[in-house]
């Protein structure tokens, strides 16, 4: 499975928004967004984006780092948001949140997107009884996840579980904090996306 490998500071810095891409050194003063509130590279603090292309590139680019996705499975998410009813953008972004190991992170069992994918993949998580190790596996409303019983018992997860225990998790999980089981009640909305991104920019680039 391809993946982003790089520096990842330097795609918050690039976006000009912290993406939160590495836990808890995100909500420290090690960020570097923070400081070093500019683009990457010899000529960070020269450039501008003005042209409605670049605002576009920035926002689809912007929405694939925070998801932690690459430019192929984007693009397939943006097909299939394309053929559901309803607005793609809004869709869209009901999709990138569906994925499992987001879903993951959302109920606080890992620190970052990153650390949720890892988690996903080592197999710690039940969906419906059964162990799912795919990272882009969409979850749909009526789906129980829940943590794998000899999981409960690691160390670091029970560390992450408490250290997150105050983060609400978003409307469309129904979540039991005791049993460390979670529904999907409903698909995300929109306004269950408090990221600032303008998905309308993505559509645009997309359709021309
Ligand atoms: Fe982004 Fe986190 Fe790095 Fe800050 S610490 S620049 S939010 S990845």
């Amino acid at each position: 499975m391809a993946r982003y490998t790089d520096a990842v500071c330097r795609l918050c810095r690039r976006e000009g928004q912290k993406l939160f891409l590495k836990g808890d050194r995100c909500y420290t003063d090690k960020c570097a967004a923070d400081r070093r509130p500019y683009p990457p590279g010899q000529h960070g603090q020269g450039r501008s984006k003005t042209s409605e292309y670049g605002l576009q590139l920035r926002e689809k680019q912007k929405a694939k780092r925070y998801y932690g996705i690459l430019e192929s499975q984007f693009r397939g998410y943006f097909d299939m948001a394309s053929k559901r009813k309803g607005k793609t953008g809004e869709n869209l972004l009901a999709i990138l949140e569906s994925r499992l190991d987001n879903t993951i992170y959302r109920l606080g069992f890992a620190m970052s997107r990153a650390e949720a994918r890892q988690l996903v993949l080592h197999g710690h998580f039940l969906v419906n009884g059964r162990k799912v190790n795919i990272p882009s596996f969409l979850v749909k409303p009526g789906m129980i996840i829940s943590l794998r019983d000899k999981s409960r018992h690691l160390d670091k997860l029970k560390m992450v579980i408490e250290a997150n225990s105050s983060r609400q998790p978003p409307g469309w999980l129904d979540y039991d904090a005791n049993s460390l089981i979670a529904k999907v009640s409903s698909m995300p909305t929109r306004e269950d996306i408090d990221f600032p991104i303008e998905e309308q920019l993505i559509v645009e680039l997309y359709s021309k």
